[in-house]
């Protein structure tokens, strides 16, 4: 199985082109990617509400291009701390149906610098695309919430959690996602579901979340994988294996 559902291109701060990461990914037999631009940050460069239709156009076309080789996905990557810094409301989510999913970095409980779960959930409850937490370090970002009862609070609104690649904690050389054991456990009793991807921006080799994968598999929840059904329709419905 070989996918990666977070990847930037120079639509925000990425330095290729979509066309060249579709034209890479096909090359090295990737069956499913998403492209995740940032989306309206102050934070990074990033895409513009204007500039939202030719990403979205471009992607199709791309869709269509690779029908028969790659599953092309598209997401966007929606930064909460500014999200709540710059006082934005929920209309300014882009509404257009070809967006597949949504993104969001900077979740946080109340002491942390970022969007606090109780307002995310109220967010999210808004929404009716799926929507998942980006490279977002469970048991830091969430201190004092029980793995248990964090995973069912993910269950209960529908948000899946990401297995980043690219993220470790400092001077650790592992993953953050290889310190989520409690979770994953938890995750055997609550549906909750899980991307993986690389957050790729320049080095178009990394691409390919093969380790997040492999792991979730170890898990016994690589049913939780999100798309599963349309990268692997035979086995796909929420049950561990
Ligand atoms: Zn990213």
């Amino acid at each position: 199985m070989c996918f990666d559902f977070h990847i930037h291109s120079n639509f925000s701060d990425g330095q290729h082109s979509l066309e060249t990461i579709a034209e890479h990914a096909v090359e090295t037999g990737l069956q499913a990617i998403a492209f995740s631009d940032h989306y309206f940050t102050r934070k990074t460069r990033s895409i513009k509400p204007d500039q939202l239709p030719v990403y979205l156009e471009t992607i199709s076309k791309l869709r269509e291009k690779y029908r028969k080789e790659l599953i092309i996905k598209s997401a966007l990557e929606l930064d909460m701390l500014d999200w709540i810094l710059t006082g934005k409301e929920l209309s300014a989510l882009p509404a257009d149906p070809s967006i597949d999913f949504f993104l969001c970095e900077y979740v946080t409980n109340e002491s942390l610098s970022g969007m606090p779960l109780k307002i995310f959930l109220k967010f999210r409850s808004a929404i009716s695309k799926p929507v998942g937490l980006a490279h977002t370090d469970l048991p830091i970002a969430f201190a004092g919430i029980p793995a248990n009862e964090l995973m069912a609070i993910f269950a209960e609104f529908n948000i899946f959690v990401e297995l980043n690649e690219g993220y470790c904690r400092p001077g650790d050389t592992v993953p953050f996602y290889r310190h989520w054991d409690p979770y994953f456990h938890q995750a055997l009793s609550h549906p909750v579901s899980f991307s993986a991807g690389t957050d790729m921006h320049s080095d178009l080799t990394i691409l390919g979340a093969h380790s997040a994968y492999r792991y979730l598999e170890s898990k016994g929840i690589r049913n939780h994988l999100i798309f599963l059904h349309e990268i692997d329709p035979d086995r796909s419905s929420l049950h561990n294996d």
